[in-house]
Order: structure tokens, then C-alpha cells, then sequence
């Protein structure tokens, strides 16, 4: 049971990295009109650093928790960028609330979700409005907690989820920075969205898939 876990665990992993891949130039761009643009850059190094380090674990039999903390010091450790230390929270809260002994329910990963939107305030100090990924994070966490305590199951739940995060995401273009490496150049980010709050977003969708197949 726990590897069946381990194994979708990692094929989301693998999902993370098809996304970033596809889309790193596009977010590098997004990143570059008032951020420093390498966020395509980094989310790149981080999630293939996550992938490979769950791989290894999973070849030396861990289950989904202990995959996702691994993955978690590897995107961390290699992304560098204010980013790369929240998707290694993000992935650390997710996979404790998963743990290893059994087959995680629906209600395991909303509570991983929210721990990752507590996690991610608590060190980034972000605030919803502040135009950050936390803009997403935090509709993502909500919506997929609502849908998993209406009783749906967890693709369908996370789609419902995935959705709200893709227009929380569109949304963040009409905020302005408040923090981290955009708010020097706040103004010019107006009609933008923002980079972390877009890529977060793709990775729903891109999670959603290895859900629902
Ligand atoms: P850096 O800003 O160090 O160059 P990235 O470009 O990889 O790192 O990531 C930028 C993204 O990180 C932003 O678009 C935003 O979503 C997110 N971010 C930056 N600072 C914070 C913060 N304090 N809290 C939450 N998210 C943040
Ligand atoms: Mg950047
Ligand atoms: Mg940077």
C-alpha cells in the first residue's frame, strides 16, 4: 500500500518537472518584468534535484512521506532562491501529513496542502495580496479542503482545486508586489501576474493529471 503511494508520489514528482520544463521560459519572463528573471531557472534545477532525490529514495524503499521529504531537502538545496526554500516546505508539509505506514486519503493530502500554505507564511512572511505564490497557495489549500470534507474523492476534489489556483494565479496580475525581489520595481509588475503564483498554478494541473489517470 505504501508503495503504491510512493509511486504516484513520484509520478507527480516526474509531472512537476514536465511542466517546469515546458513552461520555464515563459516563467522566466513573467519573473524577468519585475523580478530578477530566473524563476524558470530555478524552479527547473529545483524540481529535477526533487525528482531524482525521490527516485533514490524510492529505490531504497521509502514510502510516499519519507519520498517527498527527501525531495524536499534536494529542491531546497539546489533551486536556490526564495523559492526554492518554499517548494521545500511545501513538499516537507505535504509529505508529513502523508507519512509512510498507510494509503493516504483524501483528507491526509488537503491537510498536507494547508500545512504547506501555513508552512510557506511562516517563513516567507507573505500575506494573501501581497503578490506572492501564497496568493495561490491559499485558495488552492481552501478549495481542496472544501471539496474533500463535501465527501469527493481526491481527483476529483484536486481538479475543483486546481481550477480556483489557475484563476487565483490570473488574478495575482492585478496586485502589486509588497515583498521579495519585485517590490523594488512594484509598478511595473501592474498586468503581470506573478511568476511563483503562475508556476505554483501549472503544477496543480500538472498534479491533477497523474490523479485522475
Ligand atoms: P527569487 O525571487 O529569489 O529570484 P524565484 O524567482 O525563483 O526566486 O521566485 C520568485 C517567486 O517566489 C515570486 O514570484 C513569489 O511567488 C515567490 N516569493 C518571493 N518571496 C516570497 C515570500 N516572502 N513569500 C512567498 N512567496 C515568495
Ligand atoms: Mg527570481
Ligand atoms: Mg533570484
Amino acid at each position: 500500500e505504501s508503495r503504491a503511494a510512493a509511486r504516484t508520489v513520484l509520478d507527480a514528482l516526474a509531472a512537476v518537472v514536465r511542466t517546469v520544463d515546458e513552461h520555464a521560459d515563459e516563467l522566466g519572463r513573467i519573473d524577468a518584468v519585475a523580478g530578477d528573471g530566473d524563476h524558470g531557472i530555478g524552479m527547473r534545477r529545483g524540481s529535477e534535484a526533487a525528482y531524482e532525490a525521490g527516485r533514490r529514495a524510492q529505490g531504497l524503499g521509502a514510502g510516499a512521506g519519507t519520498l517527498l521529504c527527501h525531495a524536499a531537502d534536494a529542491w531546497a538545496d539546489r533551486a536556490g532562491g526564495t523559492s526554492g526554500a518554499l517548494w521545500g516546505v511545501i513538499l516537507r508539509q505535504v509529505g508529513t501529513a502523508l507519512g509512510d505506514a498507510d494509503r493516504p486519503d483524501a483528507a491526509a493530502v488537503a491537510s498536507g496542502v494547508a500545512a504547506a500554505a501555513d508552512g510557506v507564511m511562516r517563513l516567507g512572511k507573505a500575506e494573501v495580496g501581497d503578490k506572492t505564490m501564497v496568493d495561490v497557495l491559499v485558495p488552492l489549500a481552501g478549495a481542496l479542503g472544501e471539496a474533500v470534507a463535501e465527501g469527493q474523492p481526491l481527483a476529483a476534489a484536486w481538479d475543483a482545486a486546481a481550477t480556483v489556483a489557475e484563476a487565483a494565479a490570473k488574478a495575482t496580475a492585478e496586485l502589486l508586489p509588497r515583498l521579495g525581489r519585485a517590490r523594488p520595481h512594484a509598478e511595473k509588475s501592474l498586468g503581470t501576474p506573478d511568476a511563483g503564483a503562475v508556476s505554483l498554478a501549472l503544477i496543480a494541473r500538472a498534479v491533477h493529471g497523474v490523479l485522475a489517470a
